[in-house]
């Protein structure tokens, strides 16, 4: 879906440029904006039915054209309706809604100005917030490691929602879909707002399996080589239905 959201949208600033009308949305679909928004909405409630935050922590984004929708700050994901639609352009300005965009808004635009992401998800989750301060790397006690392109880093910290905190994330994320915030969280990005989120549930998952393994008194995890994650990557990019 990404892709037809892409070819029918651009222009947005191009299209205030030119006219000056700050209004104008040259070339954009309504109808497909109205969908983007209905999956994130959908996709931040299930962070919160499966787990991964609690309350209106954790914030959930989609890109298309020039456009980020992005949960809005402190509103339940229960109460979002299709009027509460919220998106910015990619430097930060309000162009949709009303409601007072997320407060980790520096983080997600950061990815998109620098990756081909579509979608962006972040979290509070329990099991990966408390490896994250643990550890500078999440150990490879799986292959699903490879998934998210190696060895998930350890952003270190800063205040939410500063340029700071986006700065040590990029830098974490460097050849990676996916890092953790210490003592703070995750953030996963993809190409939809599906795959950022699988992401964010295997990321949690393999936090979970390493506390377990590693807290066997007089035991230590083994790892997964540098060769063996390469050689799952490649699995990787085979797995699941071919067409
Ligand atoms: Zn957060």
């Amino acid at each position: 879906m990404a892709e037809t959201l892409r070819n029918t949208d651009d222009g947005h600033q191009n299209g205030r440029q030119d006219s000056g009308r700050p209004d104008v949305r040259q070339g954009r679909a309504p109808r497909d904006e109205a969908r983007l928004w209905a999956e994130l909405v959908a996709t931040a409630r299930r962070t919160v039915a499966d787990g991964l935050v609690v309350g209106t922590s954790g914030n959930v984004s989609a890109r298309v054209g020039d456009l980020v929708l992005v949960t809005p700050s402190g509103v339940p994901y229960d109460r979002l309706t299709p009027d509460d639609i919220t998106g910015v352009d990619l430097t930060g300005r309000q162009v949709l809604g009303t409601l007072t965009p997320t407060s980790e808004l520096p983080m997600h635009l950061a990815v998109y100005r620098t990756t081909d992401a579509r979608a962006v998800v972040h979290t509070h989750a329990v099991h990966a917030t408390a490896v994250s301060t643990l550890v500078s790397e999440l150990p490879p006690v799986h292959y699903m490691t490879a998934a998210l392109g190696g060895p998930v880093r350890v952003a270190p910290y800063a205040a939410y929602g500063s340029d700071e905190l986006a700065g040590n994330m990029l830098r974490a994320l460097t050849g990676r879909s996916g890092c953790l915030l210490r003592n703070h969280g995750t953030i996963t990005y993809g190409a939809t707002l599906g795959q950022a989120y699988d992401r964010t549930a295997q990321l949690e998952w393999m936090c979970r399996l390493w506390l377990t393994a590693s807290s066997v008194p007089g035991l230590t995890p083994s790892l997964l080589t540098e060769a063996q994650l390469a050689e799952a990557g490649e699995r990787l990019k085979g797995y699941g239905q071919r067409r």
